[in-house]
């Protein structure tokens, strides 16, 4: 039996389907193939699948708009569990409750066509809310645990709400990282302005993005380190345009990798070349900020 026809057998309604491709699916467009993937209409659907594969000992991962992602070559015998189904998005006052797969574009419109404004450096971020609490995504003006009340998520055979405080945002990190808890909906406080000045400071985030270079990548490959910048320290040690395979050192922004049909191996090989270079010429070791699949 497929794991696919288990996981019908166990959750008739459940939406599923056999084979997923990473390199469709993540915006580095690397990686091998997964058994099956999932998607859950809501937390207690998702808690008691999580239930059913810790049960089985079936492995799983979680996965977002694959925008931060690297996943590995070949065959994931496990679930994809996406979230493209939890698109909640609802307001109450400056109260917004949104579920884990809604994009940051459709959040962003929302919020604009509400007068709510806050998240406007979110702008031009790939993510989905999901993902984008658990990266504690953001830019120097501001991250999204910064507008978090609290977030609904689930693990096996349970759903729960944490607060702020217990979501334990950090550097491009969170309890649901450390933790592997899913999340399914995120509440935001945001506060009321005028729509030309939402309108002001997107275009403002939008021109600020327009430097950053295109092509398949993760964002930036690692956090910077305490008061220095990761991108500095790369380019500092001549690594602009270094090439292995299709992975190449960004030439516009050194903290980024872009895959030109390379392999999850080439970028692999890239990033540990950088963290090897850069560790040797200034004694810091680059931590990473992208997440490695599955
Ligand atoms: C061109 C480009 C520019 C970028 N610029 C920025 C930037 O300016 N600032 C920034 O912070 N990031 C940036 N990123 C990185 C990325 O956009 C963010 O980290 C974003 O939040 C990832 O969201 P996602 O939905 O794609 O998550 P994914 O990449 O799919 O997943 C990221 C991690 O979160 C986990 N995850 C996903 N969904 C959930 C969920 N519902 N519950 C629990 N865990 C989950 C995954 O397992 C994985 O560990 C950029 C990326 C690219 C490609």
């Amino acid at each position: 039996m497929t794991l696919h026809a288990r996981l019908k057998a166990h959750f008739p309604k459940l939406e599923a389907a056999e084979y997923f491709d990473f390199a469709r699916h993540t915006v580095i467009g690397c990686g091998g193939t997964a058994s099956a993937w999932a998607a859950p209409r809501n937390g207690e659907e998702l808690a008691l699948l999580l239930d059913f594969l810790r049960r089985e000992h079936i492995p799983y991962c979680l996965l977002g708009a694959g925008a931060n992602v690297l996943p590995k070559e070949g065959l994931f015998d496990g679930v994809v569990v996406r979230f493209c189904r939890m698109q909640q998005l609802c307001a109450e006052g400056r109260t917004v409750r949104v579920g884990a797969g809604v994009t940051g574009g459709r959040l962003l419109k929302e919020l604009e066509a509400r007068t709510l404004a806050g998240a406007e450096f979110l702008t031009g971020i790939p993510m989905t809310a999901g993902g984008a609490a658990a990266m504690n995504a953001g830019v120097r003006e501001g991250h999204l645990g910064d507008l978090i009340e609290s977030v609904a998520c689930a693990e096996a055979g349970r759903t729960f709400v944490l607060t702020n405080a217990e979501c334990r945002f950090s550097e491009k990190d969170s309890i649901f990282l450390r933790e592997k808890l899913a999340v399914t909906c995120v509440t935001l406080n945001l506060k009321y302005s005028f729509p030309e000045e939402i309108a002001r400071r997107r275009c403002y985030f939008r021109r600020k993005r327009a430097s950053l270079p295109k092509g398949r990548s993760m964002g930036c490959v690692f956090v910077n380190p305490e008061g220095r910048s990761a991108g500095a320290l790369i380019d500092g040690c001549g690594l602009k345009g270094t090439r292995i395979g299709g992975a190449r050192v960004s030439e516009l922004h050194a903290n980024f990798i872009i895959n030109e049909g390379g392999t999850s191996g080439d970028v692999s090989a890239l990033i540990a070349h950088i963290q090897k270079i850069v560790l040797e010429r200034t004694g810091i070791l680059l931590r990473e900020e992208i997440q490695r699949l599955p």
